[in-house]
């Protein structure tokens, strides 16, 4: 089998489009070779030998060790140098590079094959000692962390020393004979730790470094980041070996990081930072402040070391027009490495750049306006789920801001919500449509259901880069970390900061831009919608076959779904509006009825708030269409629980306490779940959906006596399981509604459908759509039941599953496409064969998310329907899963 592929002097082995045999890097390097762009000869190690190593206890291939030595050779060829040989040494960096890139994840080594005697030839060769000196201290530095496991900082520490005894600041202010001094100590460090010296054989060196590579793929680092973006474990990562160019030989050499675009705000300007006399990743260290490369740039920050447009033109320009190049080759913004030796340019990487959300907009857009993509390719060019970072509210910088305390603003964006201590707490409150603030100590992986149920998260501990913050950002949550003024008492739920006292459940804000938290709920500014982003979407718009719809039942939600381009409301759920404050006295009223007549009396005083709740709702929708699911909780969540509520409750309403109190015990189930809910409740007490398909119709005859344009009402019953249950629901609702049609002398179309969610449904979906105009997936609870798993619960064990590989991904987040899809396509295809123009949408967590709309569209749905703040997310998910 074949494992390694060369590439430099003009050609190469591979090509770009070998990215999950070569890895990124490796596949770039050979594009860039083949395109005749400069970059030093080398070869790669393909991640099929990664894979083999894993797979086969750590043992290289058979064929590899006699591969790797052609590869040298070639090499060698290429450059006139022998690796290993004392008089014209060459010298190799060996990169890491899997089929996605992981910057900064996995370790590379620079400057391998020097030793005590190729260093001296190396000084020979460059007539520069120091050079020489220098390279070879940053190798023994690197190959030990790296390869041989040292701590970094024992070496920094030696070379503190130093620099204090001969009083220099900067790495440039040591001489050759200072480097000489600091060499002599770290090979003593190496013997002193490892009980035996710093290796000294190139090949026994080169072996190490592929060896730490490999294992690099599986640091703790490396792990992280791939279950953070869903890179699987088996990839493997490819080796790349590549002859040594270098950027420290003195002032006409350099290194340096180019964007051809800005990755921040996507500006159409060569962006980046070079330093001189510096190698590798001097740049990003930060140990020397980098320099611009433009002219232009400089200027604008008032930096006054000159920019490499000034301090090298000639270089400059050629490097300019092999940017340039590039960009037009890959038609997308381009990350790239190079290094400056002698005056001569190097190319060392070339990516497809990561860009901020607003970048990926504009540099989309710009691209298709200079005719270099299309625009279908502009809509595929922007990450859906990274328009998060764009729809969030910031708050209004004229508010009031009562700020209690300020930490690191981890993650963009503003939240209001209720404050929650633990994860579980947070998953439960969303689920019950409340906007919650998840303030931790710390976050853990365990805690990652509990930030994506959160509005935002504030952690007492931890940095920009530590977990909250990582997870949030990725999220697109808004995070406060590092707040270390407050203190957290979990237990007694509450946490001080700075003398006042903030209990769970009150309200407070924060702002994930600035780091401050405050109390209460400032006012809050909606963000832009127009520019790139009206123009994306609109491409989008254009692109797209399913429709989106947005889940909402207060008058906000449905104004901010309808700017964000909703197209009808997929699901409102009525209990949110029982919950209110004005009315939930009634509901439990209602519920405490010992016969008929005594709900019917409660019931009553509930249906002009329902009424008013539909015309609110019905004009800000101005004739689209509304599904609206008739009360789906079991009734026990409408009561008090507790003895003290229970008491609080009575004092307030002037009910009995003790019948409070025998009621909720009545009404307690074991497992509510599957009790006494949906359209159970219909059938048990048929008075309750009466009241709220009156309301309804009534609600929609008043707009349409109004004059304004009608309202559709969708009329969803949920939970139903059976054909029969479905007739008795539809006959119902047809008699409500044409005694309210008669007694208003209003013709107006209203339809009436179900929603799927029990595998039975799906299956007699055929029965349903006898009397179901529409279905609505509802696949929150048709996992729930598909699976046998209580969505509340999984957080105990689902992290098990997946970290053992037996889920890919949490089935609630993201459609399991195969078993629930399976029923939807059932369902879909059954429910079509009993009535041919049955509407089918998804409504649920499901219809916001990437993947699982992909699937919508593959199946054919009609729409789907997800959160205001995702509408737009959908609808670019929608176009792409178009295209
Ligand atoms: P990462 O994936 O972390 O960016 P790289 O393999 O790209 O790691 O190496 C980091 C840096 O090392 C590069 O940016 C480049 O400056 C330097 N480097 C790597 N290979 C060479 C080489 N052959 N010659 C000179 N510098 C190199
Ligand atoms: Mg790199
Ligand atoms: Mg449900």
């Amino acid at each position: 089998a074949r494992w390694v592929y060369a590439f430099g002097g003009g050609g190469a082995d591979g090509d770009a489009s070998m990215k999950n045999l070569l890895g990124g890097k490796g596949a770039n390097l050979a594009e860039m070779s083949a395109l005749g762009l400069p970059v030093p000869p080398g070869f790669t190690i393909t991640t099929e030998a990664c894979v083999h190593y894993y797979a086969n206890g750590k043992q290289y291939p058979a064929e590899l060790a006699e591969q790797v030595k052609t590869g040298l050779a070639k090499i060698e060829e290429i450059t006139g140098k022998t690796f290993g040989d004392v008089a014209n040494p060459l010298l190799v960096s060996v990169r890491s590079g899997a089929r996605a890139s992981m910057p900064g994840m996995m370790d590379t080594v620079l400057n391998l094959g020097l030793n005590d005697e190729t260093v001296e030839g190396l000084a020979k060769l460059s007539g520069d000692r120091r050079f020489a000196y220098d390279s070879y201290r940053r190798f023994i530095q690197m190959y030990s962390n790296v390869v041989l496991n040292l701590e970094h900082h024992m070496f920094e520490e030696i070379l503190d020393d130093h620099k204090d005894r001969l009083d220099v600041h900067v790495d440039t202010g040591l001489t050759a004979d200072d480097w000489a001094a600091v060499i002599k100590d770290y090979k003593a460090a190496v013997r002193d730790q490892l009980g035996k010296p710093f290796p000294q054989d190139a090949q026994e060196q080169l072996w190490g470094a592929v060896g730490a590579v490999f294992a690099s793929w599986m640091n703790d680092r490396a792990k992280f980041y791939r279950r953070m973006h869903d890179i699987p474990e088996s990839w493997g990562t490819a080796v790349n070996v590549q002859s040594m160019v270098f950027g420290n030989m003195g002032d006409t050499s350099a290194t340096g990081v180019a964007f051809t675009r800005n990755p921040s705000n996507g500006d159409n300007r060569l962006y980046g930072e070079f330093l001189i006399n510096a190698q590798g990743e001097d740049v990003v260290a930060g140990i020397r402040t980098p320099q611009s490369l433009t002219k232009a740039a400089r200027e604008e920050m008032g930096d006054t070391a000159p920019s490499m447009e000034e301090a090298m033109p000639e270089v400059f320009a050629q490097f300019k027009s092999v940017v340039e190049t590039l960009e037009r080759h890959y038609r997308d913004m381009q990350d790239i490495e190079f290094t400056v030796e002698q005056g001569k340019l190097y190319m060392l990487q070339t990516r497809n750049g990561k860009r901020t959300a607003k970048a990926a907009l504009k540099v989309a857009v710009d691209m298709a306006a200079e005719g270099v993509i299309s625009k279908e390719e502009a809509v595929g060019r922007v990450e859906p789920a990274s328009l998060d970072q764009l729809l969030h509210p910031t708050i209004d910088p004229t508010a009031h801001r009562d700020v209690i305390a300020v930490g690191l603003p981890a993650s963009p964006g503003a939240a209001t919500g209720k404050i929650v201590f633990d994860s579980d707490a947070a998953e439960k409150a969303a689920a019950a449509g409340e906007a919650v603030i998840l303030v931790r100590e710390e976050t853990s992986p365990e805690d990652i259901h509990g930030m994506h149920a959160a509005r935002g998260i504030i952690t007492a501990r931890g940095g920009m880069t530590s977990h909250a913050a990582v997870v949030a950002r990725g999220m697109g949550r808004a995070c406060v970390s590092g707040a270390g003024d407050v203190a957290i008492f979990e237990k007694e739920g509450l946490f001080r900061v700075r003398g006042r006292e903030f209990k769970a459940g009150e309200i407070i804000t924060i702002d994930g831009s600035t780091g401050e938290i405050l109390a209460g709920a400032p006012k809050m500014i909606e963000p832009e919608l127009t520019g790139d982003f009206a123009t994306l979407m609109g491409w989008a718009d254009q692109v797209r076959r399913l429709k989106v719809r947005a889940n909402a039942e207060t008058p906000l939600d449905a104004k901010t779904a309808r700017q964000f381009g909703a197209e009808g409301i997929g699901l409102c759920r009525t209990e949110h509006m029982f919950f209110d404050d004005t009315r939930i006295a009634a509901v439990r009223e209602m519920i405490l009825a010992d016969d008929e007549k005594g709900r019917r009396a409660a019931l009553a005083k509930i249906a002009p708030f329902q009424k008013a709740d539909f015309v609110e709702l019905f004009t800000i929708m101005e004739g689209l269409p509304v599904t609206i699911r008739l009360l789906d909780p079991p009734l026990h969540e409408f009561l008090p629980h507790t003895e003290e509520d229970v008491e609080a409750v009575a004092a307030a309403t002037g009910l009995d306490a003790a019948k409070l109190l025998r009621r909720a015990k009545e009404l307690h189930e074991t497992n509510p779940m599957l009790g006494h809910r949906g359209c159970r409740l219909g059938v048990s007490y048929p008075e309750i959906y009466e009241m709220q398909v009156r309301a309804i119709l009534e609600a929609a005859c008043e707009i349409a006596k109004s004059g304004k344009a009608a309202p559709v009402p969708e009329i969803m019953h949920p939970l139903v399981a059976k054909g029969e249950e479905m007739k008795y629901l539809r006959d119902l609702t047809d008699r409500v509604a044409k005694a309210v049609l008669e007694e208003q002398g209003v013709d107006l179309k209203y339809t009436v459908g179900t929603m799927i969610e029990l595998p039975r449904a799906a299956l007699r979906a055929g029965d349903l759509a006898a009397n179901a105009e529409f279905f609505s997936f509802g696949t929150n609870d048709l996992t729930q039941t598909t699976f046998g798993i209580s969505r509340d619960d999984a957080g105990k064990f689902l992290n098990a599953y997946i970290d053992k590989g037996i889920f890919e991904k949490d089935p609630f987040v993201s459609l399991d496409q195969d078993g629930v899809g399976d029923l939807i396509r059932i369902a879909a295809d059954r429910g079509r064969a009993a009535r041919p123009d049955v509407k089918l949408g998804i409504c649920g967590e499901h219809g916001g998310d990437p993947a699982s709309i992909a699937f919508c569209e593959t199946v054919g749905l009609d729409y789907v329907s997800c959160s205001p703040y995702r509408v737009p997310i959908a609808r670019l998910a929608a176009a792409q899963a178009a295209l």
